[in-house]
């Protein structure tokens, strides 16, 4: 084989080689939005403490953005009237106590004394039971409730598109949901998996409320799905300090990245201009190393 012969096979090799890894190492981010709606913010029945300041800054973070981020999620929190969390479905119990509830194999929440959720079952005795701890909120976000402390809504300001796609969550009136994967109990799951499976997403940016519970049990569910999983700290508030600040410790040990939004500009701008990561611009790999040895030395041998 001359020299000019192995040129073209190692150039051949070589550009397979850079088609190869660079599609390998493709980032297909998706911003997912959690519960932004009118009952989390200022005047809703369980509004989260300055929860109405993450809506400019999911705002800016979209526009900013919008090339890379081409799935947009969005979350809802969508209970009937009278659902599981809330403290007005059980006797004798306030807003923020804590409650066990026990539910039958097929997860159909057991009828104990008190409890005026519809459709729960007799579980006898001998039964066994999934016993789910549970703390209780006043009402809120209840489906298609439009005015009132309740509103389910998506809060006015909050830039939405037509190509939005839109997840609910504690839609089962017997089971709460803070995870916009799996509902409290771990029973069904939501079709947000699904979602991103479908449409080749390999990272996720997670912003919305409350971060001491939907953001941070979403952010741990898509942790363990295997995706890269970030949460855009200052885009989140949390309904306490302390539960906030044991909600970021927990999700950095699991893996998750807690940033700011001024961190987005070095995690997206490399990848917006070339769409590959910036760890295959910055380190050549050792069969590309070892092809361009090659060139040089053929190119040598002919002269
Ligand atoms: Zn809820």
């Amino acid at each position: 084989m001359s020299c000019v012969q192995k040129c073209d096979f190692l150039i051949t090799l070589l550009v397979a080689h850079l088609l190869t890894s660079t599609t390998a190492s493709q980032m297909v981010p998706a911003l997912v939005i959690i519960d932004v709606q009118k009952c989390f913010l200022k005047g809703g029945n369980l509004a989260v403490t300055d929860g109405d300041a993450v809506i400019n800054v999911i705002n800016r973070i979209r526009t900013t953005w919008r090339e890379v981020f081409k799935l947009v999620v969005l979350t809802k929190d969508w209970h009937c009237q009278h659902h599981v969390s809330f403290a007005s479905s059980h006797e004798d119990y306030s807003p923020f106590s804590d409650i066990t509830l026990r539910y039958n194999s097929q997860g159909q929440l057991c009828d104990d004394e008190g409890t005026n959720v519809p459709s729960t079952v007799t579980c006898s005795l001998d039964e066994t039971t999934k016993a789910v701890e549970q703390k209780l909120w006043p009402d809120h976000c209840i489906a298609n409730v439009t005015t009132g402390g309740a509103s389910s809504e998506i809060a006015e300001g909050l830039v939405t598109t037509r190509t939005d796609i839109f997840v609910l969550k504690g839609d089962n009136c017997q089971r709460d949901s803070y995870s916009a994967v799996w509902d409290n109990g771990n029973f069904t799951v939501t079709k947000l998996p699904e979602i991103l499976k479908s449409n080749h997403v390999t990272t996720v940016y997670l912003v919305g409320l409350a971060l001491d519970y939907c953001v941070f049990e979403t952010a741990m569910d898509i942790k363990q799905l295997g995706y890269e999983t970030y949460v855009v700290r200052d885009a989140t508030r949390a309904v306490a300090e302390d539960t906030g600040m044991s909600a970021v410790s927990t999700m950095r040990s699991a893996g998750v990245k807690v940033i700011m939004t001024a961190d987005l500009n070095g995690l997206l701008s490399s990848r917006t201009e070339t769409s590959f990561s910036r760890n295959s611009q910055a380190t050549p790999s050792p069969v590309i190393l070892l092809l361009s040895v090659s060139l040089i030395m053929a190119a040598t041998l002919k002269l």
